[in-house]
């Protein structure tokens, strides 16, 4: 017998579990153990080794490493050896790059992998899909993506798009019971779910048949496996320069040979020094380290709640100028409380805060007993049959399962001494239409102990009021039109109080009537009165407005909450300011993407909107010029959350499907979190910024030198070995010190960074030619003056030359930290970067001084005058252009 066929207890004997238990943790284990992850086999990495010899295929590397082959051949044993040790820790380093950068990706992969719901040891808990075996039984809903194969015992409204297994976009309807007719295809397993399929409609409770590779995804799996790593812009841009640079630093090396060759030096030495510089002037290191940069920006992201999916979204983050967050739970705190109660003009009000179910019931200024009042019971009873939210008690303290606005009603209900055990004793339920953000509203259908059935609804207080025919005015049902002023005046007074509502209706069903769609259940409805709740702000977030204004970035409230409740919210967070102003969902419905762009420079406040608007909004921005960035939770946000610049989702709340179409997840919900993202985004980019102009003002430098004297008929300022030792310890460790700096101060106090701006944009190409230029002709000086003095000591030339070279860069790293001056911020305030510089003197010292090495590197001990003019020479690139500034500044 096939699982499809089998009824639940043929299920629960086969696979050995109990659908209201579960399986006991110990049983999970063992089952791990015996059949593997819950994972599809990623495809092959690239090994280790392979890794490490990739460093090495770069062209000039291999001339280089041919060039000191030949040399070691003729007899430079010593050289050559060197040069060789130089390649391979050069190599090492960019390993060790790479490798990091890969671990941090994968690290982030792991974080967002997916949870799922199940049942063990009778209790459901949320655990990594990857841990779930065969015989678990799960639980999903709208927006999940199904973790396992699994044969449904339930299924509510379940319906589930299975596009990743079919191409069919359409969703499929399923059920629980056991199915007899043979399946042509995973379109007819109308009682199975299967694994990477999604849950569009609806929800389910299921047992696990299969996992890992043996899940019909698992089947097709090595057709999926396309890699996910995307290049940022700005990689691309720096791949494209990379070609620029190259050839800029292989001409430029070449006139430095031909020149040597004619004037006089030998063949073989011009050889190896125009190499040796090729491979220290062309910045291929680059990339790896704008990834390294990247990642580890990413990492001190995750320290701040936010997981960034996609790697490009680093770089826009910085770009963003409007950010559309919703308001319930991202604003404000999801922690609801039922305060007023409304029902045929008559209003209570409910003391208590939290979930804990105490508290006072008050008419006026009278406390009541909601028992001895049938309106006030009935509206708090029909709040705790249309609704899914359970309270647990756990160590002294009550916590929600489920939906917050669901608990602040069953909360409510349980103060008036309410409890689910007694009603369920009284009322059954039938069948359910859970609640979706488009429709606003859920219901339930109910048989009572006499089995009399009828509906209970709840949804948003004006949508019900078109979905309701009449209304219960004080024990008496009555046409609803002749108190449509009352019911408004109701619901603005209590969303002016910046209250979230929610309205109740009713209806009987007649016997015999059997309602099978939602349409039929919640029309010609009995309105029934209203729940007013307070969802209090986050205390952050109005700062986050505050300062996000400051950086030149618009903060949009999106909810599906009434007008007035969120004019309320806006208002007390500081977003709805002067000549803003609100838009509604059906205004902006009737809206084309072109009228909106007109307006919506001064809409600050979306509200009573269907996920399906976002996009609209989204699409008006991005044509008025702006980089935009999307929150969005639920299935039906997906489509603008992914034509957002920045997809952003919610780590507690937010589906599957939303985090999936994301390239942020927010682990606290919280809209500070973007806030402190941007913030981050933007020093990421200015960390790179430094960098790149670091490495490229240093090889400008390095090329200059040479340049200089070999056209101005010079001896060679510097022999190969030395250029390969300033190319790998400055271009290490200051590099990557400069990836770690904190941001400057003003880092939010400036507008957000034009995404098509280039690679030099804003005078970094300026700075690192002027920069590079005094650096060699300083470099130059140095040793123009110590050669001319005592043309025969070429050595002690060039070991001036070389350490003054090394000096001015290291010199210069601290330059790097601001775009503004050296003097704008604490030079020594990157203890990375200080404890970088102080290795590469040491280093730079040893080489010198140590006799060994002396003999490797060709150098000899510097005399102490001497060291005056080169430490006099190393700082003149950047106090020259630094003092310039000042001045200017001044003036
Ligand atoms: P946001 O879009 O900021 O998250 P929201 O929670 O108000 O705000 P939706 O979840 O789309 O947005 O809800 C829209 C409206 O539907 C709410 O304002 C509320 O009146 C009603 N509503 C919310 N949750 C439920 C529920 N569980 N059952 C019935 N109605 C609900």
């Amino acid at each position: 017998m096939t699982f499809r066929e089998m009824n639940i207890e043929d299920l629960e004997t086969t696979l050995k579990t109990d659908k209201d238990v579960g399986i006991t943790e110990t049983e999970a284990r063992k089952r791990q153990k015996e059949q593997g992850f819950n994972e599809l086999q990623a495809g092959e990495k690239q090994s280790v080794i392979l890794l490490f010899f990739a460093q090495f295929k770069d062209f000039m590397v291999i001339v280089l490493l041919a060039a000191t082959l030949i040399s070691g051949l003729l007899g430079e044993y010593i050289d050559a050896i060197a040069i060789i040790a130089i390649i391979l820790m050069n190599g090492l380093l960019g390993f060790y790059q790479e490798r990091r950068a890969e671990k941090s990706l994968d690290a982030l992969k792991e974080m967002a992998a997916p949870q799922i719901y199940v049942l063990r040891d009778g209790e459901w808990r949320k655990i990594p899909s990857r841990e779930a075996v065969v015989g678990d039984i799960i639980k999903f809903i709208s927006g999940d993506r199904i973790g396992a194969d699994v044969r449904l015992i339930e299924a509510y409204s379940l319906e589930i798009e299975e596009s990743a297994l079919t191409g069919e976009s359409v969703p499929s309807i399923k059920q629980s019971e056991s199915l007899h007719f043979p399946a042509e295809g995973i379109g007819d397993e109308e009682n199975m779910a299967f694994m990477g399929t999604m849950v569009s409609r609806g929800s389910g409770i299921g047992i696990i048949v299969g996992t890992g590779m043996n899940t019909a995804m698992g089947k097709i799996a090595d057709l999926l496996q396309s890699a996910e790593t995307q290049d940022t812009p700005l990689q691309l841009r720096l791949e494209q320069l990379g070609k620029i640079l190259i050839t800029t630093a292989l001409f430029l090396t070449l006139i430095v040979v031909v020149t040597g060759i004619l004037q006089g030096n030998p063949l073989y030495t011009m050889f190896l020094a125009g190499v040796s510089l090729a491979v220290a002037a062309i910045p291929e290191g680059l990339p790896a380290i704008v990834t390294v940069a990247l990642s580890l920006g990413v990492q001190r992201m995750i320290k701040k709640n936010a997981i960034v999916r996609k790697l490009p979204a680093v770089e826009t983050l910085g770009c963003a100028s409007v950010i559309c967050s919703d308001k319930t739970g991202t604003m404000t705190q999801n922690k609801m409380t039922v305060t007023h109660l409304w029902s045929g003009g008559h209003t209570w009000q409910v003391t208590g805060t939290g979930y804990a179910p105490s508290g006072e019931f008050y008419y006026g200024e009278r406390a009541v007993q909601p028992k001895g009042n049938k309106t006030l019971f009935q509206l708090l009873t029909f709040g705790m049959l249309c609704n899914n939210s359970e309270l647990i008690l756990k160590k002294d303290r009550f916590t929600l399962n489920g939906d917050p606005t669901e608990g602040a009603m069953l909360v409510a209900a349980m103060k008036a001494g309410l409890n689910r055990e007694n009603v369920v004793e009284q009322f059954t339920i039938v069948k359910e239409f859970p609640f979706d953000s488009t429709r606003k509203m859920m219901s339930v259908i109910v048989k009572d102990n006499q089995g009399k059935h009828f509906v209970v609804a709840k949804g948003a207080p004006d949508v019900m009021i078109s979905h309701s025919s009449s209304i219960l005015w004080q024990e008496r049902v009555v046409r609803i039109s002749e108190y449509q002023t009352q019911i408004q005046e109701a619901i603005n007074g209590l969303a002016q109080q910046a209250l979230r509502t929610i309205a109740i209706g009713y209806k009987p069903i007649p016997s015999g009537t059997v309602l099978l769609h939602e349409s039929e259940a919640e029309s010609d409805l009995i309105y029934f009165g209203l729940h007013g709740m307070i969802d209090p702000p986050r205390p952050e977030v109005k700062e986050a407005v505050r300062e996000a204004r400051e950086a030149g970035i618009k903060t949009v409230m999106i909810t599906g909450d009434h007008v007035a409740t969120a004019k309320a919210i806006a208002g007390q967070l500081g977003i709805l300011r002067g000549k803003e102003r609100v838009l509604e969902g059906k205004e902006l419905a009737e809206m084309t993407v072109d009228q909106l762009e007109d307006i919506v420079e001064d809409v600050a406040v979306f509200a009573r909107v269907s996920p399906e608007h976002k996009l609209k909004i989204v699409r008006a921005l991005q044509n008025n010029g702006h980089i935009v960035a999307m929150t969005g939770d639920g299935v039906n946000d997906a489509p603008a959350i992914k034509a957002a610049d920045i997809g952003i989702s919610m780590g507690i709340t937010g589906t599957d499907v939303a985090k999936e179409a994301s390239s942020l997840i927010l682990l606290d919900d919280n809209f500070a979190t973007i806030k402190a993202a941007i913030k981050e985004g933007r020093n990421i980019y200015e960390n790179i910024r430094k960098f790149i102009r670091y490495l490229l003002a240093s090889n400008v430098g390095e090329i200059l030198v040479m340049f200089f004297a070999m056209v101005c008929a010079l001896p060679l300022p510097l022999i190969p070995i030395q250029i390969l030792w300033v190319n790998l310890v400055t271009d290490g460790l200051p590099a990557m010190a400069l990836g770690l700096d904190k941001a400057e101060n003003d880092v939010m106090k400036r507008d957000p960074r034009d995404p098509k701006e280039g690679v030099f944009a804003r005078g970094l190409g300026w700075k690192i030619i002027s920069r590079g230029f005094l650096i060699g002709i300083s470099t130059l000086i140095a040793f123009i003056v110590i050669y001319k003095n005592n043309p025969d000591n070429l050595v002690y030339a060039q070991t001036i030359a070389f350490t003054t070279l090394v000096l001015a860069q290291l010199i210069h790293v601290f330059d790097c930290r601001s775009e503004r001056s050296i003097f704008s911020r604490n030079p020594f305030g990157n203890k990375y970067l200080v404890a970088a510089v102080i290795s590469s003197l040491v280093l730079l010292l040893v080489v010198i001084y140590y006799p060994p090495l002396q003999v490797i590197f060709h150098t000899v001990p510097i005399a102490s005058r001497d060291w005056l003019l080169v430490i006099g020479m190393a700082s003149i690139p950047t106090f020259l252009l630094a003092g310039s500034i000042l001045i200017r500044k001044t003036r």
